[in-house]
């Protein structure tokens, strides 16, 4: 599709990036489920992999199907490119795999997800990197700890578990100011609720899993790049700046240009990381994303009327949602996201741990589950489960404490959600 700039949101998250087919006209987009692409000759096999020509060469590179995608979110992010991998986890290793050498840190806030904390801290050292944590409210703390290795922030947009929305203005200053990139998780937020480059991000990550699906049938990630960020600017990202041996001595910044990190993405690290999405699973992904919006506005609206409910109900300790008028974040729901703060939020239960094992037992249509951004309401009690392993002040310092209970929010009747909370907690606090 041209002329992208003039549409809506609405409009872009259905056709951005795909066309009828030209040879058989099929309307949806094929799933191009080919590992090779037959290459007119030898020069054009030439032209390709020397990157003189852009086109298809093998599947754990590029794909059709998976080029629709990326070009489609890229869209809806307002960013210049886009490379899609194999999972959220897969996205942020691909994030930092560009900027990143032995030696470096990144310093990341500590509100982040459960998955993603054991990334920073435990797996990434095994390559030499590290990160800081840091309470991104504490802008203070947050320039201290950047130091002269350090290579990238990281944060998420709205963080779950605990109702958190970072200020992103704040922190792109800081970013700006020390010549490295922010790069923004937006999954829980989703292009539709927040546009983290409007707010200074240099990269926007998505676990693509989660709500862009829609419906819980793949994982998938994605990386997207604003194109904002000159690469050249200091000695500090050597693999977009200086020549890459592996293609004849190519600087990366210096032919890509505003695209240098994307080509990076495909050319070098889903060649060699091999962490690629397949055709199928951008299929899947593409079909839920044509709805994104209409889903997003009901998660939220459903979310707010199921976290006001909650919050006068006597059986609940407290809700921690940015869309309750009582949350210390609900101020930055207009600056960040302003068509609200998500479908995620979690609250405490008057009994404790008991309690919430029973409520989340008790639950007939919200399913217990480790995934969040699906059509179906879910629950999960993170004391008993993903954060289980960790000690009571690091379960209550990630908002997981044993009273309390994390709920994605679906798109069902909020009435029938309401009724099943409501039976379920009359079972866990008899
Ligand atoms: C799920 C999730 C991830 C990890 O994504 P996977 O697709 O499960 O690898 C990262 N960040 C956030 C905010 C998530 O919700």
């Amino acid at each position: 599709m041209s002329d992208t700039e003039s549409y809506g949101f609405d409009t872009l998250q259905i056709h951005a990036g795909a066309r009828p087919d030209p040879t058989t006209g099929s309307r949806q987009t094929p799933i191009h489920q080919t590992t090779a692409y037959v290459f007119r000759d030898a020069e054009h096999a030439a032209a390709l992999f020397n990157l003189q020509e852009v086109g298809y060469i093998y599947s754990r590179l590029t794909n059709p199907t998976v080029a629709v995608l990326q070009e489609r979110i890229a869209t809806l992010e307002g960013g210049v490119g886009a490379v899609c991998c194999s999972s959220g986890h897969a996205a942020q290793i691909m994030a930092l795999f560009p900027l990143m050498q032995p030696g470096n840190n990144i310093v990341a806030s500590t509100r982040l997800y459960g998955g993603t904390v054991t990334q920073f801290s435990q797996t990434i050292k095994r390559f030499g990197w590290s990160a800081k944590f840091v309470d991104f409210d504490d802008l203070v703390a947050l320039e201290d700890a950047i130091d002269e290795n350090t290579r990238a922030i990281f944060c998420e947009s709205i963080a779950n578990p605990g109702g958190y929305i970072t200020d992103l203005d704040q922190i792109a200053k800081i970013s700006n100011k020390a010549l490295i990139p922010l790069i923004v998780d937006n999954t829980s937020a989703t292009p539709y609720l927040c546009r983290p480059i409007e707010h200074g991000a240099t990269l926007v990550v998505h676990s693509t899993t989660k709500y862009l699906t829609g419906n819980g049938t793949v994982t998938g990630g994605c990386v997207v790049d604003s194109g904002n960020f000159d690469w050249s600017s200091s000695n500090k990202f050597p693999s977009l700046s200086q020549p890459e041996p592996a293609y004849h001595g190519l600087k990366f910044a210096e032919t890509f240009g505003p695209l240098a990190f994307t080509f990076f993405g495909i050319a070098i690290s889903l060649r060699d990381l091999g962490m690629t999405m397949n055709p199928q699973a951008a299929h899947y992904t593409l079909c839920g994303i044509e709805t994104l919006s209409l889903r997003m506005d009901r998660h939220v609206e459903n979310a707010e009327t199921i976290s006001e409910w909650l919050e006068k109900d006597s059986r609940i300790d407290f809700v921690s949602y940015a869309g309750l008028r009582s949350s210390p974040y609900y101020k930055r729901v207009d600056k960040i996201c302003p068509r609200g703060a998500g479908g995620l939020f979690t609250f405490g239960v008057k009994g404790g741990y008991e309690a919430c094992i029973k409520l989340v037992e008790s639950l007939e249509i919200f399913s217990h589950v480790a995934n969040l951004g699906d059509t179906r309401s879910l629950i999960i009690h993170p004391a008993s489960t993903t954060h289980r392993q960790l000690t009571r002040e690091q379960q209550e310092a990630a908002g997981a404490a044993p009273n309390t209970v994390r709920v994605s929010i679906g798109i069902e009747y909020v009435g029938d959600l309401i009724a099943d909370l409501d039976q379920a907690l009359t079972k866990a606090t008899a």
